[in-house]
């Protein structure tokens, strides 16, 4: 598998280190339910077709990106430096369905 650094140009995959999934959103800081960091930290969707990951260039830029992958083949559909994409918000929490005694 090779992977088209923005930086370096295409290099094999051996320079490359895998930094996980790309596509989870991590609770906001303090967040204090545990079902939502329970999601982040174990609950991955495994796909059988594309799937964003982080990579880093460890032996080259050193800059981490994120790669759109597909799981079948290693066809890779897009590469961008992690840095330059949006910040992804943290998805609204449903409001609780407890309701306090009155
Ligand atoms: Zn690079």
């Amino acid at each position: 598998m090779r992977i088209e650094c923005p930086c370096c140009g295409p290099r094999d995959h051996d320079e490359f280190r895998y930094g996980g999934d790309a596509s989870v959103t991590r609770p906001a800081h303090g967040d204090p339910d545990p079902e939502a960091w329970y999601r982040y930290v174990y609950v991955r969707t495994n796909p059988a077709g594309l799937h964003r990951e982080f990579w880093q260039h460890v032996i080259g830029c050193r800059q981490w990106l994120v790669v759109e992958r597909d799981t079948r083949n290693h066809a890779i559909a897009s590469v961008d430096l992690a840095r330059k994409l949006p910040a992804r918000k943290s998805p609204a929490r449903k409001p609780s369905a407890r309701k306090s005694p009155a």
